[in-house]
Order: structure tokens, then C-alpha cells, then sequence
């Protein structure tokens, strides 16, 4: 496709995040339905044009357990990133509107995000870096997709210098300030599996109030406060916008950091994760033992003893949802 924001036209908003907004739109010339992100970018145009540059990888990566690319082109001051559509959206979406997913179809997202990280990896040496259940999609087809992985060294790093935020999928080893592998994405991974069957947040206070969790939060860790920063190792905050730049994709979360009252949770949350046992299927006994060994798996805090994708593809678990009759189609259809 030769894509011109022109061609595009908007059909519906499909949701907004960190970095920017998603779009349902349709490129005109040819009929495709695709899904627009927009990227606001506050980088020097020789910037833009490198991660732009960088993007053309994603044309490169063909796997049926990642989302496909369409092209990506500047939109001053944006970056849009035209991609497949989804038409059953993420999982956190999915697990809000019908509760929590049965154990078997978070088999099958198990085996299809270790399969997407695993290809990414071997092929083309890509961490995805932000594993989570807004970046797992799923179409009525019953296929399920990662998308939004870390592609672009100089987009990474924008991003970074423009929002303020810290994700709670975050590995230990990463809140610590090691440099991000391929197990950092499996920590992220056994967080979002243990979302997913339980229908909420791991860390969050209360079982039976998703409104409340702290899967992100807006103002993360102060700029006006760095030094309050009791963890070693975070990077420093370093906004060039304010906060409030992000729209309200947060407001239902019912936390916010900017009256300061809640910045300890922050911090108390990630040295948590540092410091506390990690989370685990439970209660004991209400999933399948090998589903708790392998989220276990994926949870161990030290990252050296934690298994690779590849090596995680052959888990009993993941064998037992590799046969998994399981209709996933069907099941897309309940929803
Ligand atoms: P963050 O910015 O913190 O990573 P996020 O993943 O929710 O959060 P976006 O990546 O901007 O933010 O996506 C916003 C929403 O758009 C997602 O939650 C998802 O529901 C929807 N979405 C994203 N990509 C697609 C797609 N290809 N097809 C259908 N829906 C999509
Ligand atoms: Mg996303």
C-alpha cells in the first residue's frame, strides 16, 4: 500500500493509550480496513524520518502471531502506523466486558504470545518490551495477535522523553535498571496470564474491583519530585510535555499521582514487585497444576533462572494448549 493520510478515512476511535490514539479507518483506493495509530512525536524532523526508517522493519515480519503492517508515514507533527485491524480488539477490553477468561483460551493467548516473542526474537532479534493485555489482539476469526513491540530504537527512546510513566508489568529486573531481555517479556507475560484468568489487575488491592487497579498510572513518579525516587536505578523522569498531554485514558482508573497523595503507591508498588514473593494463579487448586507452574515459571524474579520463550514453548502447559481442542472462533463469537 501506498499510504497517504488523505486515503484514510476515520470510521470509528478504537481506543487511546500512552503514546497516542488508535483509529479504525479505511484506506480508500483500495477498500482495506486498517488500524491507525497515531503517534505524538516531539523529535527533530533527521528523528521522525529515522523512525521511520526503523518502522520499515515491520514490513519484514511475517507471523501469523503478529499483527501485520501496512505502512507508516509522517503526519506533522504525528506519526501514523497503519496496521491490521482487529476487529475483537485487546484482551483487556475483552476480559472488562465478559469477566474472566477461561483457563483454556489463556492457554492458547500463552502459546500465542511465547510463539509471536519467540519469532520476533529468532528472526529478527526484537524484544517487544511492552507485553500486556492492551497489546494482545483478537479478531472473530478467533486469532489472537501482539502488537505495539519495540521496532524502533529512536521511537523507544521519544517516547520515553515525552511521557512520563512507568508500566506495572515491569519486570524486577528492569524496575532495578538492568538492561530489558527476552525474560523481561516473559515476566510481562505471567502478569498479563494471571489478569486474564482472574479478570483483574495481580497487584491491586481489592478481588472484586477492577476500577481500582494500578495497571498504569498517569504522572508516574513525579518530575517535580526525582529526587524522591527511592528505587535505585529507575531512570529519571525527564517530561518535555506535562502530564495532562495524556488524554483521560486513565480517569477510570480512579488514581492519580498529580495531587501527590498517591506517589508512594507508585513506589510502593514497584518495590513490591522488587521485594515481595511474585503473584500466583490463585487460589490453589481452582486452575490446572500446570498452568501454575507455568505462570510460576514466568515469575521467578531472578531473570537467569527465568526461561526464554523458546524454552517456555515447550512447557507441559503450552504442549497441553498446542492439542487444546479449544474453538476459539466460537469463543470469539460469545463476545
Ligand atoms: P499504552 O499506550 O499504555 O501501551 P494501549 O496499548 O492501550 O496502552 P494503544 O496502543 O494506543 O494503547 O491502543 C489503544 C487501544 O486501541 C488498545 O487498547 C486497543 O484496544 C486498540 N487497538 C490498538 N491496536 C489495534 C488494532 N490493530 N486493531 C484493533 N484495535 C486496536
Ligand atoms: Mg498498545
Amino acid at each position: 500500500y501506498d499510504l497517504k493520510n488523505e486515503d484514510l478515512k476515520d470510521l470509528q476511535e478504537l481506543g487511546q493509550g500512552n503514546g497516542g490514539s488508535v483509529k479504525k479507518v479505511q484506506h480508500v483506493p483500495s477498500e482495506k480496513i486498517m488500524a491507525k495509530k497515531i503517534v505524538l512525536i516531539d523529535a527533530k524532523p533527521a528523528v521522525r524520518k529515522q523512525i521511520l526508517r526503523e518502522l520499515q522493519i515491520m514490513h519484514d515480519c511475517n507471523s501469523k502471531y503478529i499483527i501485520s503492517f501496512y505502512g507508516a508515514f509522517l503526519a506533522d507533527p504525528n506519526i501514523c502506523i497503519c496496521m491490521e485491524f482487529m476487529d475483537k480488539g485487546s484482551l483487556d477490553g475483552i476480559y472488562k466486558k465478559i469477566g474472566p477468561i477461561e483457563i483454556e483460551v489463556v492457554g492458547k493467548v500463552a502459546l500465542a504470545v511465547l510463539e509471536g516473542l519467540t519469532y520476533l526474537y529468532d528472526v529478527h532479534r526484537i524484544i517487544h518490551r511492552d507485553i500486556k493485555p492492551s497489546n494482545i489482539l483478537c479478531n472473530s476469526q478467533g486469532e489472537i495477535k501482539i502488537c505495539d513491540f519495540g521496532v524502533s530504537g529512536e521511537l523507544i527512546n521519544s517516547i520515553a522523553d515525552t511521557f512520563v510513566g512507568t508500566s506495572t508489568y515491569m519486570s524486577p529486573e528492569r524496575i532495578q535498571g538492568a538492561q530489558y531481555t527476552v525474560k523481561s517479556d516473559v515476566w510481562s507475560l505471567g502478569i498479563s496470564l494471571i489478569e486474564l484468568a482472574l479478570g483483574r489487575f495481580p497487584f491491586s488491592e481489592s478481588s472484586d474491583d477492577s476500577d481500582s487497579d494500578l495497571s498504569d498510572f498517569e504522572g508516574t513518579l513525579s518530575p517535580a519530585r526525582p529526587g524522591s525516587l527511592a528505587l535505585n536505578g529507575l531512570p529519571p523522569a525527564r517530561p518535555k510535555k506535562t502530564p495532562t498531554q495524556k488524554k483521560d485514558k486513565r480517569k477510570s482508573k480512579g488514581v492519580s499521582l498529580q495531587g501527590g497523595g498517591m506517589t508512594m503507591s507508585i513506589l510502593e508498588l514497584l518495590q513490591h514487585i522488587v521485594n515481595e514473593p511474585a503473584p500466583r494463579l490463585t487460589p490453589e487448586g481452582r486452575f490446572p497444576k500446570e498452568a501454575e507452574a507455568f505462570v510460576d515459571a514466568c515469575l521467578l524474579k531472578d531473570p537467569d533462572a527465568r526461561m526464554t520463550p523458546k524454552d517456555l514453548l515447550k512447557h507441559d502447559w503450552i504442549e497441553e494448549s498446542k492439542v487444546s481442542e479449544i474453538d476459539l472462533e466460537a469463543w470469539a463469537g460469545t463476545f
